[in-house]
């Protein structure tokens, strides 16, 4: 006769719990923790483990964690749900802590971790991001409405009143560039599906190299095109977006006089374009941060020539939607080069 006793029950009973626990809870993203009132760990997924490093077989009391989280488990274990921000390994976790609860008696507490550090990023970045713009709009507005202001009070005097209006075109226009560079970063952010078609980049160079050929001039710039076929398969308006702000840098950020070389040619079956300036370069110190949104190496000279700070993460944004790559040298005092290369021509 086979007679399992009620105990031996019950311990399979459990064990066959805690599989279909393991298996319903093992594909879930988020970290999943039970404990007991004593700070056990009952049973935990793959997940959990992974974010705060938990041995499988662990039966330690968990207690490594930070005070903020400990508070929460604390809040959890007098009976109330509760939930937080909490940081581990450097990643921004969201805590929901939930007492357990047996015919009214506390046996323990749920834990749910979910990683939002991509969310909180981007969050943070959103939000300096505004702040940043607020500031930068309202400084040429400011500009224009103070000489506006003294021009129609007639308080500036008749020899100077030229260059007061000229320096209202000229913050009107920055104002203008800021504006059509912010609708362009917010139109790339929304990652609308784009068209893509078989585009070489010689086309696009010499639509850019028309548009900024007054620029090259008022700046005594020498512009060299070396153009070899270099097909991408991409969107024309990203590939634009590309050349003309690497261009127009070269170009703004050159020596008086000084000259630019556009190439584009295919390398190992892979489309380049390459813009290189004898300009006065980036310092060493400035190279990680320049493609961040509104970093300049110097304010007055960005704004003297019509600069935004943001050319360059509207490049980083679209190099990155054509899934290419883009490589920095510079030298100070002695010129830039940048080189993007793209995945090869071919419909994906
Ligand atoms: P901006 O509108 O100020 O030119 P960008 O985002 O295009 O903004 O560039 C950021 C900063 O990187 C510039 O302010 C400038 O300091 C530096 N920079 C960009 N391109 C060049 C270049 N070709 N030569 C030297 N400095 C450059």
């Amino acid at each position: 006769m086979n007679r399992t006793s009620r105990s031996m029950n019950r311990w399979k009973r459990l064990h066959q719990k805690q599989k279909e626990f393991i298996t319903a809870t093992s594909s879930m993203r988020e970290g999943l923790i039970l404990m007991n009132t004593d700070w056990h760990i009952l049973s935990q997924n793959p997940a959990a483990e992974k974010l705060f490093h938990l041995k499988p077989e662990n039966d330690d009391a968990f207690e490594d964690i930070s005070d903020d989280f400990k508070e929460m488990i604390k809040t959890a274990l007098a009976g109330e749900q509760n939930s937080g921000i909490i940081t581990q390994d450097e990643r921004i976790l969201r805590i929901d802590a939930s007492p357990i609860t047996s015919h009214g008696v506390l046996t323990g507490v749920s834990i749910l971790a979910y990683d939002v550090s991509d969310e909180y990023t981007a969050e943070m970045q959103r939000k300096e991001f505004t702040a940043n713009v607020s500031h930068e709009l309202k400084t040429p507005l400011q500009s224009i409405m103070g000489s506006a202001e003294l021009l129609q009070n007639h308080m500036v005097k008749k020899e100077d009143e030229d260059s007061f209006i000229n320096r209202i075109n000229a913050e009107s226009k920055r104002l203008l560039n800021l504006i059509d560079d912010i609708i362009r970063l917010s139109q790339l952010d929304e990652n609308q599906k784009m068209e893509k078609d078989h585009i070489d980049l010689k086309d696009t160079v010499k639509e850019a190299a028309d548009v900024l050929t007054k620029s090259a001039e008022e700046h005594h710039v020498t512009m060299h095109l070396d153009l070899k076929n270099a097909v991408v398969y991409g969107n024309s308006r990203l590939l634009y977006e590309i050349a003309y702000n690497l261009m127009d840098n070269a170009i703004r950020y050159n020596h008086d006089p000084g000259s630019v070389v556009v190439s584009t040619y295919t390398e190992d079956g892979l489309p380049f374009l390459k813009v290189s300036d004898t300009g006065i370069g980036i310092p060493e110190e400035d190279k990680a941060r320049i493609f961040e949104r509104f970093y300049r190496v110097d304010k007055s000279h960005s704004r003297a020539t019509g600069g935004t700070g943001l050319g360059l993460s509207i490049v980083k944004h679209a190099v990155k939607l054509c899934k290419g790559n883009i490589e920095l040298d510079s030298k100070a005092g002695e010129g830039t080069t940048f080189t993007v290369g793209f995945p090869e021509n071919t419909e994906d």
